[in-house]
């Protein structure tokens, strides 16, 4: 993990999908705020910057190698947990049908294994989702609508797409 790096933050200018049938296209046009870095020793950092764009009051909030740790780790138990205990409900209801038990739907039992069997897979794709994406930076407008943490136009390029520093170096 760097402790200096650069994030990327986009300002999206158009946005468009363009539907054909069973062809779609997404055209972005915008324009990208290079912001430079350095992780915290510990807890985290907030870096202000502008948008180059628009001018824009923003804000990176960087967590430290070590929260970001934490919280990778977090994300990642649980997916783990999720996906095995989705694995073991679904070996559980096979192995209870060829045993010839019947576990009904009508029971608490039958309810518990048919949920655990559905929402624990999807539980463990949105977190094993963001263990894979979570960078430790966050961007956040500092004028911004408190309840919803809106940054408007803004949004933070994914770093685990590889694209933002790819391109940084490239240039
Ligand atoms: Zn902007």
């Amino acid at each position: 993990m760097a402790d200096r790096s650069v994030a990327t933050v986009r300002h999206m200018i158009e946005e468009r999908l363009l539907y054909l049938l069973v062809w779609a296209r997404l055209t972005q046009r915008f324009t990208v705020t290079a912001v430079p870095y350095r992780r915290p020793a510990e807890g985290s950092a907030i870096v202000d910057f502008r948008c180059e764009e628009c001018d824009a009051e923003l804000m990176l909030e960087v967590k430290s190698a070590v929260l970001l740790r934490k919280v990778q780790r977090r994300r990642l138990w649980t997916a783990v947990v999720a996906f095995g205990a989705g694995v073991a409900a679904g070996v559980a209801a096979v192995l209870a049908e060829s045993a010839g038990l019947v576990l009904p739907l009508s029971t608490a039992a039958g309810k518990w294994t048919l949920a655990a069997i559905v929402l624990c897979p999807v539980v463990g794709a949105f977190a094993a989702y963001g263990w894979w994406h979570e960078s430790g930076v966050e961007l956040h407008a500092v004028e911004q609508d408190v309840a919803q943490d809106r940054a408007g136009p803004h949004t933070l390029m994914d770093p685990a797409v590889g694209f933002a520093e790819r391109w940084h170096r490239s240039r």
